[in-house]
């Protein structure tokens, strides 16, 4: 064979000495800069090359391990994956973080301040795309046959400035400098349709069929970036396309010789992958995410039948070898376009095709919120996939044959369920689609899954029983305890040894330690640490003193009404005037951070009232010191994981039933932040897990709110029962906090005193009540650093590793696999050429 003639690899040793000499031989070779001329960035960039060197035998022996034991594979797609930077937890991963920054050292480099040049790999809003991270993490840390799915957007999400007290939105350009972590792929290149017509013919044997032609074209271009579970076993790959013009434009610069339109049409049709769309609930139904929606779909089955059919030919397996999940209805059209390859590509008939493709399928609801499902206008799908129009009709008239035959003459449940909202102008709607063409769906936590069974999907519930599922949200630990907080993971480490950062519910064994006095201050001692780095952050990138030795009081996430990030701003405002009026109240430095969607108004005030509010405060010689609030600009990855370690006390406080699950509040309880919380979401779970009395809980629950919300009361009544919140927000409204424009938060008054849809003011009063409950645990040493360390302890369950196990059992039928424990050093076999 000729492969036995090719040299073993070099071996690729990570002693100091070894990685020392392999960064500089990639500054000097792949880099092409010199000691004395690389930039810190070139620096990066080269110890980037020399640990990305250290993946990629794992990375090709684990996707040998997979061909060799013919195992099932799991398709995550997601069209957000927030990643954040990959230097740091490449190392970790691999085991080589002390060695690496010994290795800097011998070439004069600090790894501490070359990785903060990283930029952050934004390629998604929030919570969706975090979650899509962390399961990658979870599934090659666990050895499984995991592939990520997704679009390499040039631009991620937008970076946020803060002009004036003003959200400002700037391009993210993230690949400016080029990405070290991807291998490009130019032969893995697909093409992918758009318009044209259907024709329709029978073929010899009378079969009806159906040829999509006159279409118009896109190629699809494949990068790879290697997955690095813990351990450094399993390395998986993260698939991400990107669109480049077909060769049509070449053909049409020599039949048209313009040169110059050709070339600005090929810029056009490159346009699918320019931009990531930076709204994270609200989508807003425009024709290019609909471009990049079925881009994404049509590149990727293209990919994963390509890589079945090498070793598999019969179709009616592949519910046995393929898992495909899809991450929300984003992919949805995953659904009709592989209906569409096995009837027009396959020939096969239309059941056996709807069974495998059925079998093969799995969705994850993220949300409840209405306007946050998707559904695209009928015309739109027309114009741009015309069979799959066809063949979405024709789900839909088989699946309601289905629903007339068990509940014969039902026509509201017929149009409650029906693929197609009528009310003009028509739309599919997405997550009927999802539901209908899958075999298992699944919600994000407990509450959430019975929400789903109970209402949002209930008439689906009693058409298929046993369909949806619950698969709680979880963390990566690696990168939300081990590499955000060094500190609490080597007190932890120094307790427990290392194996709870692969079996987190070994922090379990921290429970007693709650009540060891001498634990409780080590533990206190390295919050305050971590306090004080982040003070001084917050003094070097905005000038602002806080003091450490205040309640640091988080709220981090997106900016969104339902969130109500509200909430705590009108209690920051009661507290400047209970300060102002002599009140005594616990010291305290309040801190948000999050983004809003660029066209949402009321978010963008939000952001503006936080800033507006600040200055009142700041200004103030009888609050200043007492109160601060911290609004940090641009929340990513990377400000995630330097905020968090710091944080003390946890909001969480969305309206009950809006927020699906949370993954903020596990990455802050995992750090010893105590949780103020409504019962929404994974709070519950968490709440269940640490118990009642190291959680605060407050307000409505989900049924409560929903009775409340149906019965319209008038907000004035909760100001007339709460005087403090009266005087606040007749505060915003008369101008107090905007002296520049007294009428600019007139909006957000309206909004409160006519529907008050997220229940602001109906929990005012129980919220702040919570807030001098826990003003009195802070008081109380003893009480507080018991809870925090009981909060730590408890976040076993919310380990992305269990998030895993629960769909590989629920919902995918996968085994781990785990490849050889090390490369053989030297002696590594030699890469087979490809047949
Ligand atoms: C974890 C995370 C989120 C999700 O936060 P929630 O509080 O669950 O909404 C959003 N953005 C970033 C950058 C995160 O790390």
């Amino acid at each position: 064979m000729a492969s036995e003639a090719l040299p073993p690899l070099p071996s690729q040793p990570s002693d100091p000495a070894a990685l020392a000499q392999a960064i500089l031989e990639r500054l000097f070779f792949t880099v092409g800069k010199d000691t004395v001329t690389a930039t810190d960035r070139d620096w990066l960039h080269a110890a980037a090359y020399a640990v990305r060197d250290r993946l990629v035998e794992r990375w090709m022996e684990t996707q040998r391990s997979y061909y060799r034991r013919d195992v099932k594979r799991v398709y995550y797609l997601s069209m957000e994956f927030l990643l954040g930077r990959l230097l740091v937890s490449g190392l970790i991963n691999l085991g080589i973080l002390d060695e690496a920054r010994a290795a800097l050292r011998r070439l004069g480099i600090e790894l501490e301040r070359i990785r903060d040049l990283e930029p952050d790999a934004a390629l998604g809003n929030g919570g969706l795309g975090r979650l899509a991270a962390c399961l990658l993490d979870g599934m090659a840390t666990l050895g499984l046959p995991g592939y990520g799915y997704g679009i390499r957007y040039e631009y991620g999400m937008f970076y946020q400035r803060i002009e004036n007290g003003w959200q400002v939105e700037h391009p993210e350009n993230w690949l400016r400098y080029g990405n070290p972590w991807e291998f490009p792929r130019p032969e893995v290149l697909y093409p992918v349709r758009f318009g044209g017509r259907v024709l329709q013919f029978t073929d010899a044997a009378g079969r009806l069929c159906h040829r999509w032609v006159d279409t118009e074209e896109v190629m699809a271009m494949a990068y790879d970036t290697p997955v690095p579970g813990y351990g450094g076993r399993t390395v998986n790959n993260l698939r991400l396309w990107s669109a480049k013009a077909s060769r049509d434009f070449d053909l049409r610069y020599f039949n048209e010789g313009d040169y110059i339109e050709a070339v600005a049409e090929k810029n056009r049709s490159e346009n699918l992958s320019r931009v990531l769309y930076p709204s994270d609930t609200t989508e807003m139904g425009r024709e290019l995410r609909l471009r990049q929606e079925y881009f994404f779909v049509s590149a990727t089955l293209q990919d994963i039948l390509y890589r079945f059919r090498k070793t598999h030919g019969d179709l009616e397996l592949l519910p046995e070898k393929v898992a495909i999940q899809l991450n929300d209805t984003h992919p949805a059209l995953a659904i009709p376009e592989l209906m569409r390859i096995l009837l027009d590509e396959h020939a096969m008939a239309w059941e056996p095709a709807w069974e495998i493709t059925r079998a093969t399928f799995a969705y994850t609801n993220h949300t409840l919120l209405p306007e946050a499902l998707e559904t695209w206008p009928v015309e739109l799908v027309a114009r741009l996939l015309p069979r799959h129009l066809q063949i979405l009709y024709e789900i839909n008239r088989r699946f309601l044959e289905e629903v007339r035959a068990r509940f014969p003459g039902d026509e509201a449940r017929l149009q409650r369920l029906s693929l197609v909202e009528e009310t003009p102008p028509r739309r599919f709607r997405m997550a009927h689609l999802a539901v209908v063409g899958s075999h298992r769906v699944n919600g994000v936590s407990a509450l959430h899954t019975g929400l789903l069974r109970r209402e949002a999907l209930a008439d689906f519930e009693a058409l298929w029983p046993g369909r949806i599922v619950n698969c709680t949200n979880g963390i990566t630990p690696r990168r939300w305890l081990l590499q955000a907080n060094p500190r609490l993971a080597a007190l932890i480490t120094e307790r427990l040894g290392e194996g709870w950062v692969t079996d987190l519910d070994r922090l379990a064994e921290l429970a007693p330690l709650a009540e060891d006095a001498a634990f409780r201050d080590a533990f206190r001692r390295i919050k305050q640490a971590n306090k004080q780095d982040l003070a001084e952050r917050i003094h070097h990138h905005l000038g602002l003193d806080v003091r450490p030795d205040t309640l640091f009081d988080v709220q981090v996430k997106r900016i969104h009404e339902y969130k109500r990030q509200l909430l705590n701003l009108l209690h920051v405002a009661a507290l400047y005037n209970d300060l102002r009026a002599g009140i005594e109240r616990l010291p305290r430095t309040v801190i948000l951070a999050g983004k809003a969607a660029p066209g949402y108004r009321m978010a963008k005030l939000i952001i503006k009232l936080a800033h507006d509010i600040a200055e009142v405060i700041h200004h103030d010689p009888e609050t200043a010191g007492r109160l601060s609030l911290v609004f940090i600009p641009n929340y990513d990855v990377s400000t995630a994981a330097d905020i968090i370690p710091a944080a003390e006390l946890s909001q969480q406080i969305s309206t009950a039933g809006t927020e699906a699950s949370g993954t903020g509040n596990m990455k802050l309880a995992l750090n010893g932040a105590v949780t103020l919380g409504t019962l929404d979401g994974a709070n519950i779970e968490i709440r269940e897990a640490v118990g009642g009395d190291a959680f605060f809980a407050f307000g409505l629950d989900a049924e409560e709110a929903a009775r409340l919300r149906r019965a319209r009361p008038d907000p004035r009544t909760w100001l007339e029962a709460d005087a403090r919140l009266a005087r606040v927000i007749d505060q915003l409204a008369s101008g107090f906090f905007s002296p520049d424009d007294r009428g600019r938060y007139r909006p957000l008054v309206d909004a409160l005193l006519g529907e008050d849809r997220f229940l602001v003011l109906a929990d005012f009063t129980a919220y702040a009540a919570a807030q001098e409950a826990v003003e009195a645990a802070y008081r109380d040493p003893a009480r507080w650093w018991a809870m925090a360390v009981r909060n730590t302890a408890a976040m076993g369950r919310f380990s992305i590793d269990r998030t895993v196990r629960d769909y590989a059992a629920r919902i995918w039928g996968v085994e781990p696999v785990t490849p050889r424990r090390r490369p053989r050093p030297r002696t590594s076999p030699p890469p087979r050429l490809p047949r």
